[in-house]
């Protein structure tokens, strides 16, 4: 059952034909399962998700039931969860037992979500490919030797080997479009703002957005809607009224997209897509023209520029988020220390992994005295002409569509001493994140070792349900969303 669209997971929850106890019981056998060969998952909870689907029951029986009551899910572990182990993948939390529940988590529990587990993540959610957890890699269910992407790959992973229907994750600089397509499966992160922060650890809070992952957009569109609106605990959310993001997933008539203009920028085909990516970037883009769109060359002339942008914007925003893991109110203290500031550099030097020291010292760096004009402020600047670059796009065109990844997954350890080839898996992410725009991943075929490449589709501020709708059509004549991988 946890195989089939949330749709069908609803009406036969609705008409009595399986109960949530059962869907939770199905969902926990499969993580005993699949999870030791992939790691997706740093913590279950078997007893809060069997708790919680008897409620779900309850309101169920009693007619009350909504999209997402009695569905299991799974968090990434970078959303606290009251009285469930919070680690954001770091040993600097590895205890950490959170006392209150992130905004989502409490929107996603009153809407009768069952939450089986928190899924595994770069630590602090900076990476690429999973593999700076503190506990251990995620593996790509499509391939165990491959990542998953990162910084969401626990949760991509677990819906991609049908762990749970549907996960949250949390888009940075690409974290939960990368890894959806490196694995093969749907996911898309908002507009800057759409959902709150609020209890979301921090990595780069100018950028840092919560968003879904399922099999199909429609799916997307249901978890993404109960996610939204509006919290006045997290200083930018958007004040707006929430809203169906699935409002566009209609039945399809002969051509469901004519009319539509997708733009597509000429500098992300012009070069660093792998070829196995390009061609199923390529027929994809086939598949919507015969959906009736029409394509057009865009251009973003400073997309080129996002990368050392946020690699300078993101780490100083990172360094001062992290200072308040200092071992003394909660996280990791080290056993011995001298004096006060002994312990402060034990319990972080202990704490943090290599990558997370290494992004605390770019951001002290370009936000000292004498530098912080010759990085931060010119990266700020860089940042409002990448903005201004997709909006002249958008008067050209609707959406916009390109790759997600250059490459189809990659080998665990294959690029893990080389932190600049790393930062480069994220070349046509990285600039939707720096101007805040909405953009989703979905499947698109396979490449080169039967890997799964994800199509992206970014747009206009506010255009979730257009992208998701776009998506959606795809979907209905295409079958890559409904793949599975082998053995799952
Ligand atoms: N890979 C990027 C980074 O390491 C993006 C991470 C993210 O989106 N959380 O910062």
């Amino acid at each position: 059952m946890i195989d089939s669209s949330l749709k069908d997971i609803a009406a036969a929850l609705r008409d009595r034909k399986v109960s949530a106890v059962e869907l939770a019981t199905e969902s926990l056998a499969r993580i005993d399962a699949g999870n030791p060969k992939i790691s997706a998952f740093v913590t279950t909870d078997r007893d809060g998700a069997l708790a919680a689907a008897r409620a779900a029951d309850e309101r169920l029986a009693a007619g009350q039931g909504g999209p997402l009551t009695g569905i299991p899910l799974a968090h990434k572990d970078v959303f606290c969860t009251e009285g469930v182990l919070t680690t954001c993948g770091s040993k600097m939390l590895a205890n950490f037992v959170s006392p209150y529940d992130a905004h989502v988590v409490s929107l996603l529990k009153a809407a009768g979500a069952v939450m089986v587990g928190k899924t595994n993540m770069d630590e602090f959610a900076m990476g690429s490919s999973n593999e700076n957890s503190h506990f251990g890699p995620t593996r790509n269910p499509w391939d165990i030797t491959k990542v998953p992407g990162g910084s969401s790959g626990g949760s991509a992973a677990a819906v991609a080997a049908r762990l749970v229907p549907i996960a949250t994750g949390t888009d940075t600089g690409g974290s939960i479009r990368q890894p959806a397509a490196l694995c093969g499966i749907t996911g898309i992160k908002p507009t800057y703002g759409t959902v709150s922060r609020y209890g979301m650890i921090a990595y780069a809070s100018s950028l840092d957005q919560g968003g879904a992952f399922a099999r199909s957009a429609e799916d997307c569109a249901v978890l993404l809607s109960a996610m939204a609106g509006h919290d006045p605990r997290d200083s930018t959310s958007l004040e707006r009224d929430s809203e169906d993001f699935g409002r566009e997933c209609t039945p399809a008539d002969a051509q469901p997209l004519a009319g539509l203009r997708i733009g597509l920028p000429k500098e992300f085909f012009a070069e660093g897509m792998e070829g196995d990516v390009r061609a199923a970037v390529d027929a994809a883009l086939a598949e919507y023209r015969k959906l009736g769109a029409t394509t057009v060359e865009v251009s973003l002339p400073n997309a080129r520029l996002a990368i050392p942008a946020y690699y300078v914007i993101a780490p100083a925003e990172a360094s001062s988020n992290l200072s308040r893991f200092d071992g003394v109110r909660y996280g990791h203290r080290a056993a011995e220390y001298g004096d006060l500031n002994d312990m402060y550099c034990k319990s972080r030097a202990q704490g943090f992994g290599g990558e997370v020291k290494r992004r605390i010292l770019v951001g002290t760096y370009v936000l000292s005295h004498g530098y912080y004009d010759a990085y931060y402020i010119k990266a700020q600047k860089l940042r409002r002409l990448i903005a201004n670059d997709f909006a002249a796009a958008f008067e050209q065109c609707d959406v916009i569509a390109g790759p997600v990844s250059p490459t189809v997954a990659f080998g665990i350890g294959e690029k893990s001493d080389d932190p600049v080839q790393m930062y480069l898996s994220d070349i046509y992410t990285i600039a939707v994140n720096l101007a805040g725009l909405p953009a989703l991943s979905h499947p698109a075929g396979f490449g080169t070792g039967n890997l799964p490449v994800g199509l992206q589709l970014i747009g206009n501020y506010f255009d979730e349900a257009r992208l998701l709708g776009t998506a959606h059509r795809f979907q209905q004549t295409t079958d890559w969303h409904l793949r599975a991988p082998a053995g799952f």
